[in-house]
């Protein structure tokens, strides 16, 4: 099996390092991936200049290259030089990706990159605060687990995985929240008194049951399988129903 593995946190993350090191037990492991952080690019693409790539192997032997640009494009770019590739995992993040932070994730652009091209797609995170990183030396054989009940379930095509920030206590399938953020922007001023503002994501609701964010708040790994097709179908066929009666009432 080829794995490509690529993230957002860039390819000197100890995170990419921590995943290629699992996912190579599974299969033959590439690293492709941003050269400086990309975190928050979400499904961005470079469309304005072209890409390119250079060979940075990293400890352990790994087969890696840096790109000058997006998760996305890391993706596209490696399965188109990289031949045969059966899955492509993104992370482990510096971070989580949890609820609706999923639509700004790099990481999880990655992921769902692959799932574009037809391709598996699967997006690790861990949390972090500004001080410590997450232990990835305890994570790596919760990341083995994952990877081994993903590959048992080949009908899911694209997944977000999150791992709480202790010791897991087991497994857990999960819906995303779509509980409101607070995506206020704070005022600041630069050393110049110059104002500036920073952007904030914050869960400001309690998440819901059967949620990613349930899942860790009480300490599991969270694995929730997306979708790509992003179409309210029951809004459709309430939409669709209207325009059937308003035809009826009118012709
Ligand atoms: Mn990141």
């Amino acid at each position: 099996m080829r794995i490509l593995i690529t993230n957002d946190d860039g390819v000197y993350s100890p995170g990419i390092a921590a995943l290629a090191q699992v996912a190579s037990a599974f299969g033959e492991v590439r690293v492709v991936a941003p050269d400086v952080e990309m975190s928050s690019a979400s499904s961005s693409i470079t469309s304005s200049r072209p890409v390119t790539y250079k060979r940075t192997p990293l400890p352990g032997g790994i087969d890696a290259y840096r790109v000058n640009g997006t998760p996305a494009d890391c993706v596209t770019l490696g399965v188109t030089l990289w031949e045969k590739v059966d899955m492509v995992l993104s992370g482990i993040n510096i971070g989580a990706n949890l609820g609706n932070a999923i639509w700004h994730s790099g990481t999880l652009a990655g992921a769902k990159q692959a799932a574009l091209l037809g391709l598996r797609g699967i997006a690790l995170s861990a949390p972090a605060t500004d001080r410590e990183q997450p232990s990835f030396e305890l994570l790596k054989p919760w990341a083995a687990t994952v990877l081994k009940l993903l590959l048992a379930a080949p009908e899911l095509p694209l997944v977000n995985v999150n791992f709480p920030d202790k010791a897991p206590r087991g497994t857990r399938w999960t819906r995303q929240s779509v509980r409101q953020y607070d995506g206020k922007v704070v005022p600041a001023k630069d050393p110049m008194g110059r104002l500036h503002y920073w952007y904030t994501v914050i869960p400001v609701e309690g998440a819901e049951e059967d949620s990613d964010r349930r899942a860790i708040e009480e300490g599991y790994v969270s694995m929730t399988p997306l979708l790509l097709d992003l179409t309210d179908y029951e809004k459709l066929e309430k939409v669709r129903g209207l325009e059937a009666w308003k035809k009826l009432r009118f012709a």
